[in-house]
C-alpha cells in the first residue's frame, strides 16, 4: 500500500510505539505522586518537555502538553476570549482548521467580538499589505495558521509579527503550527501561542501541546487537579508525551534529509501527474509550498471517486483534510482561494512522509494516470 495521506495521520515510528509501551507497562506511575517512581516518571516528562523547548528555542516552562491540537487551539481561542479586556476585533483566516475557525465564530457569536478575516493571496497565504490595514488598536487576538493543511501554503510568521507589533501592539498572535512543526525551518517562533500535534509526526494520537510566550494572559483549558502549572489539568499522559519526546528527536536528528526526501518525492509526483492532460496545481508553486503537501485537481473527475479508485490499487490519498471530508457540502479552504466547479470537485490533496520513496511516486502516478483516464471516458459517456 502507498500512503500519501500523512497530512491527517501518520504511522508511528516503531521506537515511539516501544517507548509509549514502556510508559504504559513498566513507567506506568502517576508523575503527580510523592515517591521514586512517581518521581523518575516526572523527570522523563520535565527532560521530554525541555527536548521541545531546545528545538523551538523557547523555555521549557512555555510548554504545555494537551490532548493534541484541537484542545491547543481551542484554549487558544477560548483562553484568550476570556481575557480580552473590552477589546473587540479577532483576526483570522477563512482558511483555518475548523478547530480554529469554529472556535472563533463561536467566540464571537457568544461574547460580541468582530471577526475579521485577512484577505489570501492565490497561493493561500495572507495578504500581508492588505493585512496590516485591518490591524488596530481594538485588535486582540490574531489567529493565522503557519502551513495551510490542505494547499500547503507557508505564512512567513516573521513579517506577521512586525505587522502585529507595528499596527496592534497589544494584540496576541497564535498561529496553527500542526503542519508545519518539523516541517519548515523555523529559526524562532515569532508568535505567542503555537499549537502541535504529535500523530503528525509518527507519535501516537491524543497527545500535542500548546506553545505560549511566559507573560501572555489565557485563562487555559481544563480546571482540576492543577497539572500544567495551573493550566490545563488532567492525569498527564505520559505514554502520549513519551511516545511523542522519542518522536521527535527521531525526526530532528533527520532533518534536513527528511525535508528533502520529501520534497524530491513531491516533485516527482508532480512532474509525472502534470502529464496527464487537465491536471492543474492548487496553491503555491512546487518549490515554495511546504514540502509534504500537494494539491492537483484533475479536472471531469470527482475527487472522491478517484479517491475510492486509487483506494482499490493500494494508492491511500485525501480529498481534503480528514477533519472536514465527511462533512457535505462546498469546502471551504479551497472556496476562498478561488478554487471553485470542477476545478474544486476534482481537487486531490497528496501527503508525503519522510518514508514515501521515489517509486512509491512512480508507481501512485501510473495508477493515477489510468484512473484518471477511466473516469473521464466513464463520464463522457
Ligand atoms: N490543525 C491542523 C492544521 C490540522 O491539520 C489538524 C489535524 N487534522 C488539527 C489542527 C487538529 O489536530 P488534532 O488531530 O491533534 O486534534
Amino acid at each position: 500500500m502507498i500512503y500519501f495521506d500523512n497530512s491527517a495521520t501518520t504511522q508511528v515510528f516503531p521506537e515511539s510505539a516501544e517507548r509509549t509501551y514502556h510508559a504504559m507497562t513498566v513507567d506506568f506511575y502517576n508523575p503527580a505522586g510523592a515517591y521514586g517512581a512517581a518521581y523518575s516518571v516526572e523527570k522523563q516528562v520535565e527532560r521530554a518537555r525541555s527536548n521541545i523547548a531546545d528545538y523551538l528555542h523557547v523555555s521549557p516552562s512555555e510548554i504545555y502538553y494537551t490532548s493534541g491540537a484541537t484542545e491547543s487551539n481551542n484554549i487558544a481561542v477560548f483562553g484568550m476570549v476570556s481575557s480580552a479586556r473590552g477589546k473587540k476585533r479577532i483576526i483570522t483566516t477563512m482558511i483555518e482548521h475548523p478547530s480554529v475557525y469554529e472556535s472563533i465564530r463561536f467566540a464571537a457569536s457568544r461574547f460580541g467580538f468582530e471577526i475579521v478575516y485577512a484577505p489570501l493571496n492565490d497561493d493561500g497565504t495572507i495578504n500581508l499589505k492588505e493585512f496590516l490595514e485591518l490591524l488596530d488598536d481594538r485588535t486582540f487576538l490574531v489567529s493565522i495558521m503557519h502551513v495551510n493543511n490542505e494547499l500547503g501554503s507557508v505564512n512567513d510568521l516573521s513579517s506577521i509579527a512586525d505587522s502585529i507589533h507595528r499596527n496592534a501592539p497589544e494584540a496576541v498572535f497564535h498561529s496553527d503550527g500542526v503542519q508545519s512543526f518539523l516541517k519548515t525551518d523555523l529559526v524562532s517562533l515569532p508568535c505567542d501561542l503555537y499549537s502541535v500535534s504529535g500523530h503528525k509526526f509518527h507519535a501516537p494520537k491524543g497527545v500535542g501541546f500548546l506553545y505560549m510566550k511566559k507573560g501572555i494572559r489565557n485563562t487555559g483549558g481544563q480546571m482540576g487537579g492543577g497539572q500544567e502549572n495551573n493550566f490545563r489539568s488532567g492525569t498527564t499522559n505520559v505514554p502520549g508525551i513519551l511516545g511523542m519526546d522519542t518522536a521527535l528527536s527521531i525526526y530532528r536528528s533527520n532533518l534536513p534529509a527528511w525535508h528533502e526526501q520529501m520534497r524530491t518525492v513531491k516533485k516527482r509526483l508532480f512532474c509525472n501527474l502534470s502529464a496527464i492532460p487537465d491536471t492543474l496545481l492548487n496553491g503555491p508553486s512546487i518549490e515554495s509550498g511546504a514540502p509534504h503537501i500537494l494539491n492537483i485537481s484533475f479536472l471531469g473527475v470527482r475527487a472522491e471517486v478517484l479517491l475510492h479508485a486509487l483506494e482499490q490499487h493500494g494508492v491511500i490519498v485525501s480529498t481534503g483534510s480528514a477533519c472536514s471530508s465527511k462533512k457535505l457540502g462546498k469546502n471551504r479552504i479551497l472556496s476562498s482561494v478561488g478554487i471553485t466547479g470542477t476545478r474544486q470537485e476534482g481537487a486531490v490533496r497528496f501527503s508525503f512522509s519522510p518514508m514515501n520513496t521515489v517509486e512509491e511516486a512512480d508507481i501512485a502516478s501510473s495508477v493515477i494516470e489510468e484512473q484518471v483516464r477511466f473516469l473521464r471516458r466513464y463520464k463522457r459517456r
